[in-house]
């Protein structure tokens, strides 16, 4: 039993009435996250570059029966992170779930990667992560919610020409431990995703020589979708993520075995 499963038509709304946020939802894995959570009940702040760019997803997860509105922000600005995180708490009265999911590549080898594109991905991945962590504690400590970051399996294994991405998802390995050994006595679960390769915008630059020679390197033989990474993440915040902190949940086909 190798196909990816498909959504399942009434799913149980232990999430009904909490709060989500989740960054980089106008497409791909994080559009498939918001959905999933307002499928399970939940209201989603969608935040994208613009909240233009993040509208089809917030309407999309509103037609779930939930309140969803879609926000812009770039995630690599500390101070508009946190207006934006205060304005979200305000409208929705509160905050169970921050799931960081905003994410780039600036593929080079490092002898021709320049330092714009090492601090971008930086910026963008790793500190934009800790930008919604900082901002949101506070009332995640109220709600004793749940942190999920979407780290990557390059961010274990490493991978030649991502010296600076594959750091940058360490890097959120160390920032998903630090912050669940420091908030588990508030009650706050911190957990990070690690994808192998999914089928996003992110991937899709990949040409068919390099997809072949991707798949037989992957022990289930597909690359995976954006909806299998949104199952685990529902896994970790919800009934199932009770007692499970600090911890790196590997959704990649075997790639990285
Ligand atoms: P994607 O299709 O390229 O989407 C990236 C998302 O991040 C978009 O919603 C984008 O918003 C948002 N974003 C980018 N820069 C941002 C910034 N500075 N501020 C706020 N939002 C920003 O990516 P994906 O493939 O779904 O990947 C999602 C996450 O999973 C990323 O963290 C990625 O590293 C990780 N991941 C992906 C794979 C994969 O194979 N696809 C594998 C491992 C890990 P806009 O639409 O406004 O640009």
């Amino acid at each position: 039993m190798t196909q990816a499963p498909s959504n399942s038509p009434s799913l149980e709304r232990h999430l009904e009435g909490r709060v989500a946020l989740v960054t980089g939802a106008s497409r791909g894995i994080g559009r498939a996250i918001a959905l999933r959570l307002a499928a399970r009940g939940a209201k989603v702040a969608c935040v994208a570059t613009s909240a233009e760019r993040a509208k089809a997803t917030a309407d999309e997860c509103a037609a779930h029966g939930v309140k969803a509105s879609a926000f812009g922000v770039d995630a690599a600005r500390t101070t508009a992170v946190g207006e934006l995180v205060n304005q979200v708490v305000s409208e929705f009265g509160g905050l169970d779930v921050l799931v960081n999911n905003a994410g780039i590549t600036r593929d080079q080898l490092i002898l021709r990667m320049s330092e714009d594109e090492f601090d971008q991905v930086i910026a963008t991945n790793l500190k934009g992560a800790w930008n919604f962590c900082r901002a949101a504690t506070r009332t995640l400590m109220k709600s004793r919610g749940r942190i999920v970051n979407i780290s990557s399996v390059v961010g274990l294994t490493g991978n030649a020409g991502q010296s600076n991405y594959a750091a940058s998802k360490a890097g959120l390995i160390g920032l998903t431990r630090s912050l669940a050994k420091e908030l588990a006595s508030r009650g706050v679960c911190v957990n990070a995703v690690a994808p192998g390769f999914i089928e996003t915008d992110m991937t899709a630059a990949l040409d068919e020589k390099a997809r072949a020679a991707l798949l037989e390197s992957i022990p289930l033989n597909r690359i995976g979708t954006p909806e299998e990474i949104a199952l685990a993440v529902d896994f970790l915040v919800g009934p199932g993520g009770a007692y499970v902190t600090g911890q790196t949940l590997v959704v990649d086909g075997g790639l990285s075995i």
